[in-house]
């Protein structure tokens, strides 16, 4: 039997309801169902030390709203890591964190398990990300109002590169961001619809120019759309050349019109 590689991801938060739904339905519940991916929520106020839980307090040197006190974060920390033998990497998600892109996906995927900390209010003391986080992850540049839709983000981005988890040939890949190129567009029937026609290489039966067209398609679509993947994008020397020949004033829809230089070796 072929060694199946599986992830764990914990996740620290104060609202474990959020994450009913999003990771138990579709490709993240099945993945689950079929022991590739597991994921456990933990309640942050159950390492509270008063009777009203309390899990955030004033900032030192004042201003607005409330912290994030370390004694629940370090306790729960402690008390999550030895669950399991797999060791956790401890991320807190945070806007100021290493932003999350594809390659930061691969990485992630590639460790045994994850323990997601999902901040609140103004953010946690410092201490906590000093002295118990291995480092912060940013879904993008801008704010949200807690740690836990971007740790439902992490989840699933990384799940998805977990090999077994989107079924079938996971080898044959061409979504965004493989090879650092975008996916090529995509069309089902009708063939015609209110008079807009699919390409006609995609009707043509012919797998291997199918196969052409929609690689040239990616490429073309890339450098309009994310000219900044180019440079990183797995072409060939031949590739590259067929771009530079390609005009430039291309918007999309002229990428979608050069079904004909798609085709053309
Ligand atoms: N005052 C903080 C933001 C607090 S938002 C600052 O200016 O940096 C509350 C929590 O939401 C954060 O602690 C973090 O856990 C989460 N969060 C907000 N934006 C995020 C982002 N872009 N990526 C990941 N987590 C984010």
């Amino acid at each position: 039997m072929t060694p199946v590689t599986s992830i764990r991801f914990d996740v620290l938060t104060i609202f474990p309801g959020m994450f009913v739904g999003p990771i138990d339905q579709s490709i993240l519940g099945r993945a689950q169902a079929a022991g590739l991916v597991s994921v456990q929520i933990h309640d942050l106020r159950d390492w509270a030390h008063d009777r009203h839980r309390t899990v955030d307090d004033a900032p030192f040197g004042g201003g607005p709203g409330m912290v994030m006190k370390p004694e629940p974060l370090f306790e729960a920390i402690e008390a999550i890591q030895p669950l399991v033998e797999a060791p956790a990497t401890v991320i807190f998600m945070s806007p100021q964190g290493r932003r999350l892109d594809r390659a930061l996906v691969d990485e992630l995927a590639a460790l045994p398990r994850l323990l997601l900390v999902c901040g609140r209010y103004e953010g946690v003391d410092e201490r906590v990300l000093e002295h118990a986080v291995d480092f912060e992850v940013s879904i993008g540049d801008f704010v949200v109002s807690g740690g836990e839709i971007p740790a439902m983000v992490v989840i699933d981005a990384v799940s998805r590169r977990i090999p077994g988890v989107l079924g079938g040939d996971d080898s044959l890949d061409e979504e965004s961001f493989d090879e650092g190129l975008l996916e090529y567009p995509q069309y089902t029937r009708p063939a015609e619809f209110r008079g807009w026609p699919v390409p006609e290489i995609l009707l043509s039966g012919h797998h291997a120019e199918i196969g052409k067209w929609r690689r040239r398609l990616r490429m073309l679509r890339t450098r309009f759309r994310r000219p900044d993947l180019l440079p990183g994008a797995s072409l060939t020397a031949k590739e590259r050349a067929w771009l530079d020949a390609q005009p430039t004033d291309d918007a999309d829809q002229a990428a979608l019109d050069a079904t004909e230089r798609g085709r053309v070796d």
